[in-house]
């Protein structure tokens, strides 16, 4: 997760962290299946609500990632939405940790 994080801006990364604070963005549905995440954040905002499909795959040695929003599929940029997901992740994991329970198929290393 920390390499995709890497390639959110400092602008997207800051409102991907205001927007779970402040719950106007919430990662719901998640699936972890081998080589992908998959989920839905519900994004909460002035001009109503909206929800993107956002997915992580296993590429190579590397990782390919999808979001719905125009960020990403119009303008080719690591949007706030995956940063969401990322985040979420990171936090789950370490959650499952705390707890010594198991976090199964998760991929920390992308
Ligand atoms: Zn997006």
């Amino acid at each position: 997760m920390r390499k995709i994080l890497a390639k959110v801006d400092d602008g997207r990364l800051g409102r991907a962290v205001a927007g779970l604070v402040h719950r106007e963005l919430v990662v719901e549905d998640v699936t972890r299946d081998g080589g992908e995440i998959r989920a839905a954040v519900r994004s909460t905002g002035k001009r109503g609500v909206k929800v993107y499909s956002v997915e992580f795959h296993v590429a190579g040695r590397g990782h390919a990632v999808f979001c719905s929003c125009d960020d990403r599929r119009k303008r080719g940029v690591y949007c706030k939405h995956i940063a969401a997901l990322a985040l979420h992740e990171l936090g789950e994991a370490a959650h499952a940790r705390s707890g010594h329970r198991q976090h199964r198929g998760l991929l920390l290393d992308m």
